[in-house]
């Protein structure tokens, strides 16, 4: 059952994974079931962001908990669970610990227009600074969607990320553009700091060029293609790569 859907979280895991926001058995997408939106599709813990398959995703309801699938849930459920019920407008979410953006966030500075990629972010990137450690309680994963507000991305301080998208390649491209927004502006305030910026006249437009549909398909199927020329095509799409009774019994992170 939905297995287009899993086929497509599964697409994004390999996507984040070969862009370089895996960390390890660490990190978590989710995609909102269309005709059932207080459920939805989640990586299980244990393994890769790449290493999901059609037998590994479970399916878990608004309040964290698992409601199909073998494989264990993540404890950090509550990021999904609590934006997917506060924001009816998001389907996917994307959480992650990618290295300058996290590296970034201790900085404690605001993510400025140095580039493209930061334009995305044009109104503000909210930071969740109640706690840097995960969030492993509704409570907290109140507390982030709250923080978010009605933004796509907010930043985790000294932790990671929650992005979000109402599609799965909507989520996924806001990763990879505040991962790149970040590392972007840190080359900078490493040679001294950013003295120029985008214009500010054309700041908007570049973000709106930046928010499209199409661009998020086009840069998620690009990226998919890279990931399949890149990785071993025969161990690509076995069912039986990561057999669900293979997971150890930690929920991980
Ligand atoms: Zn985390």
């Amino acid at each position: 059952m939905y297995e287009d859907l899993k086929q497509k979280l599964i697409d994004a895991g390999r996507v984040l994974y070969s862009e370089g926001l895996g960390d390890y058995v660490a990190g978590h997408v989710s995609l909102r079931l269309p005709d059932n939106p207080g459920r939805f599709l989640m990586k299980p813990a244990g393994i890769g962001l790449e290493e999901m398959n059609q037998n590994n995703i479970i399916t878990v309801d608004l309040d964290g908990m698992k409601v199909e699938g073998v494989s264990n849930r993540h404890n950090e459920v509550f990021i999904h669970s609590e934006i997917l019920r506060a924001r009816p407008d998001v389907n996917s979410v994307v959480h992650a610990h990618p290295l300058h953006t996290v590296a970034f966030s201790t900085l404690g500075k605001e993510l400025r227009a140095v580039g493209n990629d930061a334009t995305v972010f044009h109104g503000g990137v909210p930071v969740f600074s109640e706690t840097t450690d995960l969030i492993t309680t509704k409570e907290r994963g109140k507390a982030l969607a709250e923080t978010l507000g009605k933004r796509p991305v907010a930043i985790l301080r000294n932790h990671g990320i929650a992005a979000t998208g109402a599609s799965v390649q909507e989520s996924v491209w806001m990763s990879l553009k505040i991962e790149r927004a970040c590392q972007m502006q840190l080359l900078a305030e490493n040679a001294g700091g950013p003295k120029l910026f985008v214009k500010d006249e054309d700041v908007a437009d570049k973000q709106k060029k930046s928010l499209r549909q199409d661009l998020y398909d086009n840069a998620f199927d690009y990226a998919l293609r890279k990931f399949r020329r890149t990785y071993c095509a025969c161990c690509l799409d076995k069912e039986d790569v990561v057999a669900p009774s293979t997971f150890k019994a930690s929920p991980g992170g």
